[in-house]
């Protein structure tokens, strides 16, 4: 199989996304997302314009609530309460991290998790860890879900490692390949024998957020690897890569998600399926 392409499995979403929206504008819907952004920071921008390119070719509304960088905590909690209260938004994107005057806890707990799009809310992680249906899981975690699903990886009864442990991939997402009824060993920086760990396993799961840290003695023939790192190239060369040396891993494994064109891809799509969903919902 070579290289997984997330640009594919966006493309075999968005065929299913069409149709929702336009089954939703039968009924004079417009799915909505609402983005609350604090300043203009880099990543948070090129972020938007990827949500606003994906949103325009779906026919998905998007509103911008813009806050300057150094605003209140009390205007930020004021603008996520109009926005809970909006019924022609949706869903809500609240970039982070937010400014160091902003009590980040109190912004998130401020957001209804029905309207929280990337599972940042106790609620959305309650829903996880509980399978109770509220809220969204994090985009970035339910997106390796997704490829491996549309390469008809098999994950029941499998082993599944997770490199990483954090609350917005490694746990999410190991919450979610047991609901998909895997094994899952997480590991982290303090786990011993990492190659080993990762050698036995069927599918590896890579979330650490270290440029080229897997080399091939972290895998065998077989294997699924999903690699989630998005990190600048140690070389000060332009561009991103992942936590894997995916020149010389791809050779040896089944499958694996290149980077760039891997999970990133598929994560500002999947933002939007929930979007969708949330509009069906309400
Ligand atoms: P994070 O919060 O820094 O977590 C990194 C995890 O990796 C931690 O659990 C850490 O262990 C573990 N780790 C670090 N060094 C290790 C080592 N030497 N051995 C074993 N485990 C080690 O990072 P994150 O937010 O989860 O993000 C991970 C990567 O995903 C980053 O590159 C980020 O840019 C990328 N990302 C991609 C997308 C996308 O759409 N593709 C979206 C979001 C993030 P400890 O817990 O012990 O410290």
């Amino acid at each position: 199989m070579g290289l997984l392409s997330g640009k594919d499995v966006a493309e075999a979403l968005k065929v299913q996304m069409k149709k929702d929206v336009d089954g939703l504008k039968g009924k004079g819907v417009q799915p909505t997302l609402g983005i609350i952004r604090m300043g203009a920071e880099p990543g948070d921008l090129a972020y938007e314009k990827g949500a606003k390119k994906t949103c325009e070719e779906l026919g998905v509304g998007v509103q911008v609530f813009e806050l300057p960088r150094e605003g209140s905590q009390a205007d930020l909690i004021a603008t996520i309460k109009k926005v809970n209260a909006d019924k022609a938004v949706h869903g809500v994107l609240l970039f982070q991290p937010l400014p160091k005057q902003i009590d980040a806890f109190a912004a998130r707990a401020a957001l209804d998790p029905a309207k929280d799009m990337d599972g940042i809310t106790d609620g959305s992680m309650a829903g996880i860890y509980s399978d109770s249906g509220k809220g969204y899981p994090p985009c970035t975690a339910e997106s390796v879900i997704k490829i491996l699903k549309h390469y008809k990886v098999e994950l029941a009864g499998k082993n599944v490692v997770v490199l990483g442990r954090s609350t917005v991939i490694g746990k999410p997402v190991s919450m979610l390949l047991l609901k998909e009824n895997a094994t899952v060993t997480v590991c982290h920086s303090k786990t011993k024998d990492l190659t080993k760990k990762t050698q036995e396993a069927d599918v590896v799961v890579v979330a650490m957020g270290k440029a080229y840290f897997c080399d091939k003695s972290f895998f065998r023939a077989g294997q699924f690897v999903v690699d989630v790192g998005v990190n600048a190239k140690p070389s000060g060369e332009k561009g991103t890569c992942g936590d894997i040396k995916t020149e010389e891993v791809e050779p040896i494994v089944a499958g694996i998600t290149p980077v760039p064109g891997g999970v990133g891809s598929v994560t500002n799509v999947n933002l939007i399926t929930h979007v969708i969903d949330a509009a069906k919902k309400a």
